[in-house]
């Protein structure tokens, strides 16, 4: 019991925090790019635009080649399978326009969520059977971190401890995996913003659930150093009637990490769950400026807050490339800054931007 059998060597150990700390570097944080084919339509639907291969390669091909100098707030990239493998309107494999601008390449490997019978409608994730080879794979093809996106929500019986155990062993049998193959695991186990709970009770929640997460990475004999947790900001559920101000946000989701994410964590990418790109922004800013130590950096990993802009600019058009990719750039810029506790906002965001990016019962 007090010995633990060597898994990783220190070289694969260097090699890992070494990654994750390029990912998070100062002022960086990470595109999430992977939506599945399924998500992808639905973000093209609202635009009118039709659902197909080249479609998605044209919308990631403008975001991946925004600006020259999209590393100074980028530092890595999460792709869906069918993107690594898709090339650039100049003949580039997507993965080498990304390195090329010292991004790190990053691939989503679970298969989606299942039904964890006999409970609320919970779920757990699915994706392990041959996670290890596919994993392999994909460091080959130029990947060095990975995603894994657990879903957990609240209402008054919810999280069970059922899903709360099921997704943090799930969670952590991936993240070793994955270090095994030499990627850095990006553990997710997001909580919905479904339902009318105050902060308070995501705050409660979001505790419980990250204290069995990283208890079950250290049963799994993770290695923290080489890992970066993507959580949910701590905030009110949707239909809460009460509002809280972004400053109560920050002050509720770094009081919870601070109870449960250990220090030997790198970084802690949050995703943006549905808040518009503006509020995603502002949290973010305000997580930065609290005035409580924070061992880790705080970042980004948004999918829906860093793109929103950037399609309704788009609309599907050759034409409109440009302004796309200066929407989507002008965000990374912004949420850079906010990684930093350093952005001031205008006062002036436009339509898009403030925009709520809420669904349902989301599904990535
Ligand atoms: P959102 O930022 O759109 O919530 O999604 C990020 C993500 O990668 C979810 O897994």
């Amino acid at each position: 019991m007090t010995h633990q059998f060597p898994s990783l060597s220190p070289e694969q150990k260097k090699e890992l925090s070494d990654i994750a700390q390029r990912i998070v570097a100062p002022g960086k944080g990470i595109l999430a790019a992977d939506e599945s084919t399924g998500t992808m339509g639905k973000r093209l639907q609202n635009i009118k635009v039709e659902n197909n291969e080249e479609n998605r390669r044209s919308f990631r091909d403008l975001l991946f080649s925004a600006d020259a100098s999209l590393s100074n707030s980028i530092g890595g990239v999460i792709f869906f399978h069918e993107t690594l493998y898709q090339k650039s309107d100049g003949g580039k494999l997507f993965p080498k326009v990304i390195k090329d601008q010292g991004i790190v390449v990053g691939i989503k490997v679970d298969k989606g969520t299942a039904a964890l019978n006999g409970t609320d409608a919970e779920t757990t994730t699915q994706g392990l059977d041959g996670l290890s080879e596919r994993c392999a794979q994909y460091k080959k093809d130029g990947c060095d971190f990975a995603k894994w996106r657990c879903v957990l929500k609240i209402s008054d019986g919810c999280p069970s401890p059922l899903s709360i155990s099921e997704n943090a062993n799930v969670l952590a049998r991936y993240a070793s995996i994955c270090q095994q193959n030499g990627l850095v695991p990006i553990v997710e186990p997001e909580i919905l913003p479904d339902g009318d709970h105050d902060l308070k009770r995501c705050q409660y929640v979001t505790e419980k659930v990250l204290a069995a997460v990283y208890k079950a990475l250290s049963d799994h004999h993770v290695y923290l150093e080489g890992t970066l947790l993507k959580p949910n900001m701590v905030t009110a559920g949707h239909s809460c009637p009460t509002r809280f101000t972004p400053q109560q946000v920050a002050m509720a989701t770094v009081t919870a990490l601070r109870r449960t994410v250990p220090a030997a964590v790198p970084g802690i990418c949050f995703l943006s769950g549905g808040q518009s790109e503006e509020e995603a922004s502002v949290n973010l800013n305000a997580i930065n400026r609290v005035p409580l130590h924070r061992p880790w950096k705080l970042t980004f990993s948004y999918g829906r807050a860093l793109q929103a802009s950037a399609l309704a600019a788009w609309q599907g058009k050759a034409a409109n490339k440009k302004a796309a990719q200066d929407a989507f750039f002008s965000r990374a810029k912004i949420n850079g800054l906010a990684s930093k506790g350093e952005y001031k906002p205008s006062g002036s965001a436009d339509q898009a931007s403030t925009q709520s990016l809420y669904t349902a019962s989301y599904v990535y």
